[in-house]
This record gives structure tokens, sequence and C-alpha cells, in this order.
């Protein structure tokens, strides 16, 4: 039988579960230090970041609950040294602070995050399917050598290695980060904004008011708030995933383009880009094709069942590049939105830029790459 939904929650425990659906109680009139709007991975590693920066009175709201958005939906691969061959220099950068900060998190947090390290091998039919660029720390390896780690294949491949790249479960990595807030309240959306000169005086909710120090919208795609003059363009582009039934197949890690090894011996599979696709549901012939690229490139996998299928939708900005910055115009109001197909990997460096510039009042000076205003014209 096929479970259409992500395998992410069922790996939880029950206290964890519990955690995503953390309500704590809204008092009208609340007054926080800084309120985070939007609870997916963005939203809590923010929240987190600004409590460890020492803001006491740090609130975090969500419409549903925690990781309910993309961020549940996600692979959760922490991968940014494959990324050189498609993003540009300070997304890499901004990739790999973040898998720095996911470990620094993983040994601080009692229990960790959940982070598992794991090795990355990309295939290729021939070493130049890598393109000219060749980036840091790569081992080529050759069709021998491949084959070795990968038994079986259906035909010889180069294959690009590189160690000490990692994965969480997001909604785990959610719940563990969350567990640590001050406080979180969801089933609560902001519905609107109240300015008074460059200030954002009050944030108008399904609880009612809240009047913050500081706001950061955190809401996956730029929000859409009545009183909040923003205007970012974004699109969002659908993926569907697959986790398959237990099998002896074995991959030495992540495995591009086939397959994550995951726990219980099964294997992780997907992230399309259906582009021009915008119906919430599962398309049954998207998971087919997935599954048969697996028995493509490693045939003893055909016919392998299907354990858990989903879709979910990476929010994104015309340049595939996300927002980190204040709101134009306000004083007291951030955003971060548009993190694409990294969001889980940049999460906790962006959460970290915001924090600091949250308290110092002056912009870091790698927030110049993500300004809010670099659209003009679109
Ligand atoms: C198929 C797929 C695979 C992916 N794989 C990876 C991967 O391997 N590694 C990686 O790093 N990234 C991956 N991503 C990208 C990643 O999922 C996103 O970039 C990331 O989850 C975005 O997080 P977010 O917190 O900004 O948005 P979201 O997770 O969407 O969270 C935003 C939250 O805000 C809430 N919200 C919205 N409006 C309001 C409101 N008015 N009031 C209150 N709450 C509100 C929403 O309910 C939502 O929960 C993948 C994405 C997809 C679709």
């Amino acid at each position: 039988m096929t479970v259409t939904g992500a395998i992410w929650r069922d790996q939880l425990t029950a206290d964890e579960r519990a955690t995503l659906g953390r309500a704590d109680n809204v008092a009208g009139g609340a007054r926080p230090d800084v309120l985070v709007v939007g609870g997916g991975i963005l939203g809590v590693s923010t929240a987190f970041a600004c409590a460890n920066a020492g803001f006491g009175d740090v609130l975090l709201i969500e419409t549903g609950r925690l990781g309910a958005g993309a961020t549940g939906g996600a692979t959760g691969l922490l991968i940014p040294e494959p990324h050189q061959w498609s993003d540009p220099e300070p997304l890499v950068d901004l990739e790999r602070a973040g898998l720095e900060r996911w470990r620094d998190l993983e040994a601080a947090l009692p229990g960790g995050v959940g982070l598992v390290e794991l090795d990355w091998l990309g295939l290729a039919p021939h070493a130049g399917g890598f393109a000219a660029h060749q980036p840091r720390d790569i081992q080529w390896l050759n069709p021998g050598q491949v084959a070795e780690l990968i038994p079986g294949l259906a035909r010889p491949m180069e294959g690009a290695l590189i160690h000490r790249q990692a994965r969480v479960n997001p909604l785990r990595a959610v719940a563990r980060l969350a567990a640590r807030l001050p406080a979180v309240a969801t089933g609560v959306a902001a519905t609107s904004v109240e300015v008074s000169g460059d200030r954002v005086v009050r944030v108008g909710t399904s609880a009612g008011g809240i009047s913050p120090g500081a706001v950061v919208f955190a809401t996956g795609s730029p929000p859409v708030l009545d009183g909040l003059q923003l205007r970012v363009p974004s699109d969002r582009v659908k993926g569907h995933l697959l986790v398959t039934e237990a099998t002896d197949v074995r991959l030495p890690g992540i495995v591009a383009p086939l397959a994550t090894q995951i726990e219980n011996r099964q294997l992780l599979a997907g992230g399309t880009f259906d582009i021009g696709d915008e119906t919430p549901a599962v398309q049954p012939d998207v998971i087919d094709a997935i599954a048969a690229g697996l028995a493509t490139v490693l045939p003893s996998l055909r016919g392998i069942g299907v354990a858990y299928q989903w879709c979910c939708f990476r929010p994104r900005h015309p340049d595939r590049r996300p927002v980190i910055d204040r709101v134009p115009g306000l004083a007291n109001a951030w955003l971060t939105s548009g993190h694409f197909r990294t969001g889980i990997l940049n999460a906790p460096a962006t959460a970290a830029l915001l924090a600091r510039w949250i308290a110092a009042g002056v912009p870091p000076a790698e927030a110049r790459s993500w300004s809010a205003t670099r659209f003009a014209g679109h």
C-alpha cells in the first residue's frame, strides 16, 4: 500500500509530533521583542536564532502546523558542494555556512537536530558530464570505482564523490528547534499590518493584535497582508518525491540523480521540477516516471514498490535566489522568502544573519546579495 504524504512525520517520536502542533496561548495585545510569522524551517530557525541572540521574548505564529509548507515536503538534503555546479558564489557561501551551522546545532542541542552525515556521489556517463568547472574537494571516480560502490549499474558511469555532506528529516529538525522556543502558537494566521511612520506597530492575527518590537516574515513566498506594501515577484515550482519499500540495494549515501539511502533500507528518490503544474495533487505519472528512472539506472530496482509518494511547492524569486532583507521602508520589519530548492540548507545561516541584523540595527555585509529591491523592473 502506498501512503500519499511525506514519510517525515511517520519517523517522528510522539513528543516531536506534538511539538509541531505546539499552541501556546497568545495573549491579545502581546508585545514580544520579536514576532516571527511562519513556522517553516526559516521561521523556526529565525525564532531560535533570535532567542539565542538574547531577545527574551520571541513569539512564533504559524497558520497551520509547524512544517506544513514546503519544509515538510522537502528532501532534506544539506549538500552545498554539488551546488557549485549550479548556484552563484554568494549562494554557495550561504549554503556552506548553512551546513556548518547545522553541524553546530547538532552538537549544541541535547539530542541534536537529527543530522545524518553522508557522502554525495554524482553519476555521469563521462566526466565531461560535470562541465568544465571543477569544484574543490572532489574525488573523480572511474567506472570501475563507481561499480565497486554501486554494483549492478545498467551501464558504466564515471563518478564525482564528495565526502561529508548531510541530510535531515526536516520535520524532526523543526520539532527539535521549536521545542526550545520561548513561545509558539500554531493555528494563528497573520492577517494585517498597521504601520505608523516607518514602524510596524501592530500585526493583526486570527488570535488578536500583536505589537512586536520587531517582526520577521518567513512565510515561504512573500507575505500578502492588508496594510503591507510589498512588491517582490515570486512564483513556485512543484516537485514530487517517493520513498521505496525496503530493498537489499544499498547506496553509498546520496547518489545523484538516482536516490538517497535513508533509514530502514528504503530509498528516497525524485525532487522533480514540474513547471506549470499548479495542482496540489500527486500525479501518478510523475511518480511512475521517478520509479522507472530508478530501474533504468539500476535494473535490480525494477518493480520496486512505492511506500510513500508526495509533492510540494518550492517558493522562488525570478533569479532563484532568496530574499533576506529589511522590508523596504520599514525600520522594524524583516523578510526572508523564496529559498527555492535550498531552504532547509540555508535556514540556520539565514537565521543567524537576521538575528545579528535585528540586534545590531545595521545590515551585515553579506546581506547585500539578498535584497528585496533587486527586482525593480520585473
Ligand atoms: C520537492 C522538494 C524538495 C526539496 N528538497 C530540498 C532539499 O533537499 N534541501 C533543501 O535545503 N531544500 C529543499 N527544498 C526546498 C525547501 O523545502 C524550501 O526552500 C524551504 O522549506 C522553505 O522554507 P520556508 O520556511 O521559507 O517556507 P515554508 O516551509 O513554506 O514555511 C512557510 C510557513 O509560513 C506559514 N504562513 C504563510 N502565511 C502565513 C501567515 N499569514 N500567518 C502565519 N503563517 C503563515 C505557512 O503555513 C508555512 O508553514 C525542497 C523543496 C521541494 C518542494
